[in-house]
């Protein structure tokens, strides 16, 4: 008899599981507390997949052989420990997916970083091997097995993904660095949030590579506490390695058992440090994989970034427009300021996630001449700032924001889009906030 495969969550993750469950023999049952979007019910019709959405049946569920859960449902849901209970086995659908298929996968995780590092790997893989890029962004990781047509995948991960994994082993992880995000579903326990991260490394073993920012204090510590099997290749900014990636006269010097290359800095489209740290991880992937040195440094130099991170939108009488909008937390508006090199109008603000601006403060006094808060609630912000920049003013529409920022900046500014919060208090998403600022500023 088939097993009985249920899905909860009938989102990208969700649908792309229960293609491939329906192919690999499962009977399979979608289910969603919330409406099921329209295009993926279209998508389980045609598959002839069962599916209820706007509640569940629990009498359904809980005759599962397997559970996928999306990374969205947190563990305490009522439902998840119910089936806990039952002893069915939970698992999300990065586990589910990596039991069929043999292809070499590339894991991307960390708190900033992930899309962009990605994303970067993928380009500068992809004219010479087969590879897909999914998981966290675009399609799921089960659909692309579905589809089977690649002997390479390169997946973003988020901790709620690596939440659910078991045996699951890439052969190349990445880890950007950490920070505090999305504590509320770590107990407010900093260490459960890091332990999470680190799960993408728990099933390798020594044949294995485990790329990561040596810079950071809290993976360094981490590491140190609780070794790993799989060969360490730390990448730094200030620091020359033995073996890894670090910075030498403008250049990104890789070193692995593999290859080591030499890669100019100075035609990057990409800006900031962070995007070195990115750089590096993205090289030290491709050297692993072989990829060749000019098809490295080509792909590199001509990767454009991706839109909504630190996106460069126009230049209006001489003043920079700069679409930040994904940095919805203080570590990635770090470095986005640290980036700026003129006088900086900051347009900051949204619904906190318990930020500490503390940080922040010596590079807004250095670089940041005035600040435009744009959110429902700024007390926050106009607090930690109010002593360090003189001109402050507060918005409550993209519009407003916008026009604002043009009237006080001058020639040789720049407009920085960079909220350090999250977006849902004035739109969908950081998606609408970015396409709205960039409207804004066409407009003006
Ligand atoms: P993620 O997928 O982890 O959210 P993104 O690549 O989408 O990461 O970038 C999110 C935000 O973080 C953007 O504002 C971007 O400019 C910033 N960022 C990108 N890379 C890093 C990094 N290595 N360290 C800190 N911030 C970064």
């Amino acid at each position: 008899m088939a097993k009985r495969l249920v899905i909860l969550g009938g989102g990208e993750s969700g649908v792309g599981t229960a293609i491939l469950g329906k192919k690999r023999g499962f009977e399979v049952f979608v289910s969603d507390f919330g409406k099921i979007k329209e295009i993926y019910k279209k998508v389980l019709l045609h598959h002839e997949i069962e599916w209820e959405d706007e509640g569940h049946t629990e009498a359904k569920i809980l005759s599962a052989d397997v559970v996928m859960k999306s990374p969205g449902i947190p563990e305490k849901a009522p439902l998840i420990v119910k089936l806990k209970e039952a002893n069915v086995k939970v698992i999300s659908e990065i586990e589910f997916a990596s039991e069929y298929t043999e292809a070499t996968i590339i894991g991307i995780t960390g708190s900033n970083g992930k899309t962009t590092t990605a994303s970067l790997s993928y380009a500068l893989l992809k004219d010479e091997l087969n590879v897909a890029l999914g998981g966290n962004i675009g399609k799921s990781f089960a659909q692309l097995v579905a589809e089977d047509k690649n002997e390479n995948y390169v997946l973003e991960l988020s901790s709620f993904q690596l939440d659910g994994i078991e045996t699951f082993r890439p052969h190349i992880a990445v880890l950007t660095n950490i920070t505090p995000d999305h504590l509320d579903r770590y107990d407010y326990d900093f260490n459960k949030y890091i332990a999470s991260k680190f799960r993408i490394a728990m099933n390798q073993t020594k044949e294995d590579f485990f790329i990561y920012d040596a810079d950071d204090e809290v993976i360094g510590k981490w590491l140190s506490e609780h070794p790993i099997q799989s060969q360490l290749l730390p990448f730094s900014l200030d620091k020359k390695l033995d073996e890894g990636a670090y910075i030498e006269n403008k250049n990104i010097i890789i070193k692995t058992k593999i290859n080591s290359h030499t890669m100019p800095i100075t035609n990057l489209q990409l800006t900031g440090n962070h995007n070195l740290k990115n750089a590096m991880a993205a090289s030290t992937v491709a050297t692993l994989l072989r990829i060749r040195k000019d098809t490295i440094r080509q792909s590199l130099e001509s990767f454009q970034g991706v839109e909504h991170r630190l996106e460069k939108v126009l230049k209006i009488n001489n003043v920079v427009y700069i679409n930040d909008s994904k940095a919805t937390n203080v570590n990635a508006t770090f470095y986005a300021l640290d980036s700026m090199e003129s006088p900086t109008v900051w347009i900051v603000g949204g619904v906190d996630k318990g930020n500490e601006y503390e940080e922040l403060l010596p590079l807004v006094n250095e670089k940041v001449k005035a600040i435009i808060c744009l959110g429902v609630d700024n007390d926050k912000i106009i607090k930690a700032f109010g002593n360090v920049v003189d001109i402050m003013v507060e918005t409550e529409s993209m519009r407003d924001a916008v026009q604002v920022a043009y009237r006080l900046s001058e020639k040789g500014d720049t407009v920085l889009l960079s909220p350090a919060c999250a977006s849902f208090d004035l739109f969908e998403n950081y998606e609408d906030r970015g396409r709205q600022f960039k409207e804004a500023v066409r407009n003006l």
